[in-house]
This record gives C-alpha cells, structure tokens and sequence, in this order.
C-alpha cells in the first residue's frame, strides 16, 4: 500500500495528542452559495455527514453508510477516511475544519464536496506557507428504504469506463488508457503463481481500476484534491477484493502481491512480503535491494531506527523485503506464515515498533540473537 506521505512535524507532533475535551464540538462552515441554496432535505443530508465525520464510533459510523460499500470494501467501506484519517479524527477536524463547497442533487440524491482547511487561511508568496488546505472530498447520500446513507462516489465516478475481464480479475479501465489485455492475462497468470506460493487458492475476483494518474485514482474514491491524505500510484483493498492503480499498469505486481497475502497487521511485514514478490514503483525487487545496498550497507540498528521513522517509504519497504527473504531462505514460506500474526500498530507513525515487533518474532523462530539476526541480514544485502 503506498500512501501519499507527508511527514510534516507539525502534523505529527500537533495530531498525535487527542484533544481532552469530552463535549464534540461539529464543528463546519458553509460556503456562501449553500447557504443561500439549503433547503430543508439538503440540511438533513448534510446533518448525516457531519455526524458520521465527527463519530468516534466506527460501529454507529458504518450503521449510516450504505451496505453495498460495506459487503464490498468491508473496513475500508468509506475509501477515503483510512487514509486521510492518519490520526484522531476529532483533533484532526479541529486543525483542518470542514468546509461545504456544495451540495449537488441529482434525483432522490445529493453529492456533498467537502473542503479540509485551516480556518484562517492567508495566501502567501511562499509556497509552504500556502498548505493549509488539505484535501477535498466527495461524498453521496442516497435514500435507501426510506432512510438516508453516506456511499462512495466511486460508481458515478466509473460509470463510462472501459471494462476487461480475466478469471479472477475485472478490469475497470479509464476510457483515455487502451486496455492491454496481453498485460491483463499476464496479471492473471502472477495472481496463479502468487497464490499457490501462498498455498491459498483465488476464491474470489478482484476489482482492478486503473487509470494515468494519481490525481484520476483519488477522484474515484471521493478525494476531489488531496495533498494529504490521498493514495499514491496504488492502494489495494486489505480484504482482497479490489486494487485502484494510477499509473496506468496493468501488472502492478506489488499491490497483486497484497491481493494474495492481505490482513496482515504489521505493516512492515505486509510491505515487507509485497516489495520481496512483487517489487516496488516500477522496480524489481533485486533493483530496489541494489538501491538499499547502495545506501544503507551495512545495516545496524541506529541505521534501521533512521530508515524506520518513514514507514511510508521505499527503503522502510525493503527493509522488511529483507527480513522475508531471510526467512524464506531459511524456514520457506511456512517461515512467513508463521510470523503472519505478528502484532502491528496501524499507525503511520509506528515504523519502528512493527520493525520491534517483527524482529522478535523473526529472531525467535530463527532462534537467534539481535547481533546474529544483523549478521544474517548484511549477509543477504552483501550477495
Ligand atoms: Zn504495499
């Protein structure tokens, strides 16, 4: 999964702290055009989103959103608050505050575009100064049974886009990109040889978009802008069931890789076993070790608490490609299934404690200490 990461200090350090105060404040403004435009059902598809953006509780945020998203994304059912929720929800609507640009309806539906900004915001010859407006989202809320739900825009979003299918894998390919289909079946053929490495058969099929650029693969997923909190090149779903690609590839064998060995909760190992298969933006995965080679050889613990404070990039990536490999080179993938469970922290900012947590597990199994786990690994970086 490659996140579009912004490690900016004041973020990290101001959104790590959850605010104290009991009482939620919702709070939102409204541009001038929806203020003048609101009516009364309007107000109440709006009231619904404002609540769901504010609810603490995941359980009462998915009893509003609508069940077709659920069955098919299941965790990531509204696809762009993972991503953009990197930290308390409530702190983070405190710092960067909805904004209602509009409220479109269409039918019995509306589609609400939301801006994220600090509020007071002063443009600036600066260009860093001029960042105070994270992302802008799209959302729809549709009636269903006499009740009203949040949904994804994506099926608007692909509604005229071209589609290809092979066994497992369902094509939604955007109409400027001609569908490669030589490069479709090669997929397919990946996905086969991937699972049966991972002795788990392809029950069910994957919905595969692809589109030219990552700002195209944000829209489908509601975020009109986002300068945080939006997808990079890839993101693929962690139940298995869909893949967005922005790079127009249709063997994005990495995020293929996640398709495969998904639900792992350390990030280091789930990135770690998708960069050793399937390499990483563009590159092989012996391209991306020679890189690592180049820059970190030999590796030590103070180098890898470096590399560890940016879990969002490629060297975090194939650090964790190098310890699959050495369990692999020693225990098989039987190695990497068990230490599949290992703890993680499902959180950008925890680079380091799933390295820890990892490094245990793969020390116990290999029955080794910390020096000879380092010994083994420079071992393999050397080759
Ligand atoms: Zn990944």
């Amino acid at each position: 999964m490659t996140y579009k990461y912004i490690t900016t200090l004041f973020l990290v350090i101001v959104l790590s702290t959850p605010l104290l105060s009991e009482e939620v404040n919702k709070e939102y403004y409204l541009h001038s055009i929806v203020q003048q435009t609101i009516r009364e059902d309007k107000q109440k598809a709006l009231d619904l989103w404002i609540d769901f953006l504010y609810e603490t509780n995941d359980t009462i945020r998915r009893s509003n959103w609508v069940a077709s998203d659920i069955d098919k994304y299941e965790d990531d059912y509204c696809l762009f608050q993972n991503s953009y929720f990197q930290f308390d929800r409530v702190t983070q609507l405190s710092y960067f505050v909805p904004f209602i640009l509009s409220i479109e309806k269409n039918n019995s539906d509306y589609t609400i575009r939301t801006m994220f900004m600090q509020k007071e915001v002063k443009l600036s010859d600066i260009g860093k100064d001029n960042q105070q407006i994270t992302s802008i989202v799209k959302v729809k809320v549709v009636e269903e049974n006499g009740r009203l739900y949040l949904k994804n825009v994506i099926d608007d979003e692909v509604k005229k886009w071209n589609k290809y299918s092979t066994k497992n894998i369902n094509y939604i390919v955007n109409n400027d990109i001609a569908i490669d289909t030589a490069k479709c079946n090669e997929a397919q053929k990946f996905l086969d040889e991937t699972s049966k490495i991972w002795e788990k058969p392809l029950t069910q099929s994957v919905d595969y978009y692809v589109s030219n650029s990552p700002e195209s693969i944000n829209r489908i997923v509601g975020f009109d802008f986002s300068f945080y909190g939006g997808f990079g090149n890839g993101m693929a779903g962690r139940n298995g069931r869909y893949l967005f690609v922005g790079n127009g590839d249709f063997t994005y064998y990495h995020e293929l890789v996640h398709l495969v060995f998904n639900g792992a909760a350390n990030r280091l190992l789930s990135e770690g076993i998708a960069t050793y298969l399937g390499g990483t933006n563009e590159k092989t995965y012996a391209e991306v070790k020679s890189d690592f080679q180049k820059e970190h050889y030999p590796l030590d613990s103070a180098k890898i608490t470096e590399i560890s404070i940016y879990p969002g990039q490629r060297s975090y990536y194939v650090l964790g490609s190098i310890i699959c490999e050495l369990v692999v080179n020693e225990k098989g993938i039987a190695g990497i299934k068990s230490i599949w469970d290992t703890a993680g922290y499902d959180d950008f900012s925890n680079g380091l404690a799933d390295y820890n947590t990892l490094r245990e597990r793969t020390q116990q199994l290999l029955d080794i200490d910390e020096t000879e786990l380092y010994k083994r690994v420079n071992n393999i970086l050397s080759q």
